[in-house]
């Protein structure tokens, strides 16, 4: 008999998600998973940071009962939100001219800023980093977008291919969403410099671009003010901008969905009709958000010595990073490995791309159980002073 299925297809596997399962299942003892990105601590785990545990233990005591939120979020929440990414004296936040929206983690925020602009723009079209996080395109694709793609990475020298990347952003149509990394390039871990931050800035604004930033890693490159310089220049700009950001690697609260999206407009008049709009977005598609991580991380936005507390821990979640990157580096240095590993040093947040080949990345599985993702991309922050020196003979090895 037919079935009203017949037609589907099965969908491609996630392939980072693939390696997960397949990293699970390997009998070998000796293993090392640097193909997921989520941090780990030195034992290996995901953390429970010690203010998200203190903020939930008074959630419980509270005994607060189950209530739908609204549409937008715990005001609380999003307006934590604004001067967590503009700085608390901010003119954007002063004058009220962005609309945030409390959102499902970074994906949500992406998700429901590429919906809103399928309704404003004509022929919606965006551009992505090449390469970028394979999300950004399925999103904006599903959103009725044609996505392309600005240069960025040059694989030849390890570095961004500025002047291309520039070239390439003054040729695009008028209204094009630009979507960039603010900090913590997903998968290079390659950022621009804030010199370079201000000609893009320059050339969105001359040429009417609508520049996207994505800023899933706030705090995990050089602290949580200097990992928003980008954002802060586009405020300085007057022009308008998106920005999603996401809490589940800074407050280590994956499963919670908590992040925000930020419509940066020209007025506090524009931004209430803007505000209104995604609210329309949000309705039809999820209703209102989940309450739980929404609770916690507005409950530490919004006091001192909590704050203070979680600076302390994304501190500690950064200098761990940076730790093992330098003692990879130094591991493969002492192994004579004969390719000079020094630039992962150089690069920013949870990922590094080793400059690995596909089937080196292979033969790091095959032979020595270290999961890597195909495009060379390892999660720096999966790796611990029991696991690096093993990795880096790996790596060696394979070379
Ligand atoms: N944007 C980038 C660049 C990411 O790397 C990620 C997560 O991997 C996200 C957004 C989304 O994060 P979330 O889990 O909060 O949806």
């Amino acid at each position: 008999s037919t079935s009203v299925f017949d037609v589907v297809e099965m969908a491609p596997d996630d392939p980072i998600l693939g390696l997960n399962e397949a990293f699970k299942t390997d009998p070998r003892k000796e293993k090392v998973n640097l193909s997921i990105g989520v941090y780990c601590t030195e034992e290996g785990k995901v953390p429970l940071l010690k203010v998200v545990e203190q903020t939930e233990k008074k959630l419980a005591e509270a005994g607060a009962p189950h209530t739908y939120l609204p549409i937008s979020g715990i005001p609380a929440f999003t307006s934590g939100v604004q001067k967590l990414i503009f700085g608390p004296d901010s003119e954007v936040v002063k004058t009220k001219r962005a609309a945030t929206v409390q959102s499902l983690g970074g994906t949500g925020a992406l998700k429901v800023g590429a919906d809103f602009l399928a309704t404003v723009l004509k022929n919606p079209e965006a551009v992505v980093s090449a390469p970028t996080w394979q999300n950004h395109v399925a999103i904006f694709e599903s959103a009725g977008f044609k996505v392309g793609s600005y240069p960025y990475y040059d694989k030849k020298t390890g570095e961004i291919d500025f002047p291309a990347m520039l070239e390439c952003l003054k040729g695009l149509k008028k209204d094009t969403v630009v979507i960039l990394h603010a900090c913590c390039h997903n998968p290079t871990g390659v950022d621009l410099t804030q010199e370079q931050w201000a000609q893009v800035v320059e050339v969105c604004r001359d040429k009417g671009l609508i520049p996207f930033l994505d800023i899933a890693y706030q705090g995990f490159g050089a602290g949580l003010n200097e990992d928003a310089g980008s954002i802060r220049q586009f405020a300085d700009s007057g022009i308008p901008f998106f920005v999603s950001n996401s809490f589940s690697k800074s407050f280590s609260l994956y499963g919670e969905r908590i992040g925000a999206l930020t419509v940066v407009c020209k007025s506090e008049e524009e931004a209430k009709r803007v505000n209104s709009k995604l609210k329309s977005v949000i309705r039809a598609n999820y209703s209102n958000p989940p309450a739980h991580g929404a609770k916690i991380v507005s409950a530490v936005l919004n006091d001192p010595v909590l704050l203070q507390q979680w600076h302390e821990d994304l501190k500690g979640m950064r200098e761990r990073i940076k730790e093992m990157r330098h003692l990879l580096a130094e591991a493969l240095k002492k192994e004579g490995a004969k390719v000079d590993f020094s630039f992962i040093e150089d690069q920013h947040g949870m990922f590094s791309f080793s400059r690995l080949t596909p089937e080196q990345v292979q033969r790091l599985k095959d032979e020595f159980g270290v999961y890597a993702v195909k495009s060379g991309r390892i999660c720096v922050a999966s790796l611990n002073k029991a696991n690096v020196a093993y990795t880096a003979k790996a790596i060696k090895e394979v070379l």
